[in-house]
């Protein structure tokens, strides 16, 4: 079965196309020469990840993937939340992990939690899938893999941080990988019915 995830990212496309297996061809924006810039102005992960694939499928009619991930901070009252990407710049990962920090400055509660809601969308609608990994922020860097927040959340149970971690073992306990294998059971269940 194809599969149209929005993004245009390869190596995104390459971890779905990794955590789904052999039953589906995952293809990317690019594979199609999708090029329009697509608005995520939603005001939830669900919202910004239903424009994404309902505009796949409707470009396209191929049953589309739309996912939206981001840091969820209790003690900032879940910011950064969908602003994750361009809290303090746009893709400045730095600058965003130094906002994070220095909005925390003298606080003790570190907890947080990644997040990852899947929209797939075909000829039946909407159905979402939520993935989420919870554990710490640091006060400052630790490692230089991985990207975004990485370096500053060590999730529950182990006590690396994202960034120290070989992306393989991230990906095994990932957000993403979370709401891929729910979504991937899902459709199993969908299948059998
Ligand atoms: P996206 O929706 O996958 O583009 O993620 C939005 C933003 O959330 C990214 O730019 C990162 O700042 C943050 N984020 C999402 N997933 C991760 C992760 O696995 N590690 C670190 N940061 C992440």
């Amino acid at each position: 079965m194809e599969l149209l995830v929005a993004t245009h990212n390869v190596h995104k496309k390459e971890e779905i196309q990794q955590i789904l297996g052999n039953d589906f061809t995952v293809k990317s924006l690019t594979d199609h020469n999708i090029y329009e810039e697509i608005i995520e102005d939603g005001d939830s992960f669900n919202a910004n990840a239903l424009i994404k694939a309902k505009y796949c499928f409707e470009k396209t009619g191929i049953p589309s993937l739309g996912d939206d991930s981001g840091l969820v901070v209790e003690a900032l009252d879940g910011r950064p939340g969908i602003f994750s990407a361009r809290y303090a710049g746009d893709h400045d990962f730095a600058k965003n992990i130094e906002k994070v920090l220095s909005e925390l400055k003298d606080e003790e509660n570190r907890k947080a939690y990644f997040i990852t809601v899947l929209c797939y969308y075909d000829e039946n609608g909407a159905k979402y899938f939520e993935g989420r990994v919870y554990g710490n922020l640091l006060t400052e860097n630790k490692g230089f893999k991985g990207f975004g927040y990485d370096p500053v959340f060590v999730p529950e149970g182990y006590d690396r941080t994202f960034a120290e971690m070989d992306p393989e073992d991230k990906n095994k306990i990932s957000h993403r990988k979370k709401a891929l294998d729910l979504f991937l059971s899902g459709l199993k269940v969908a299948d059998q019915q």
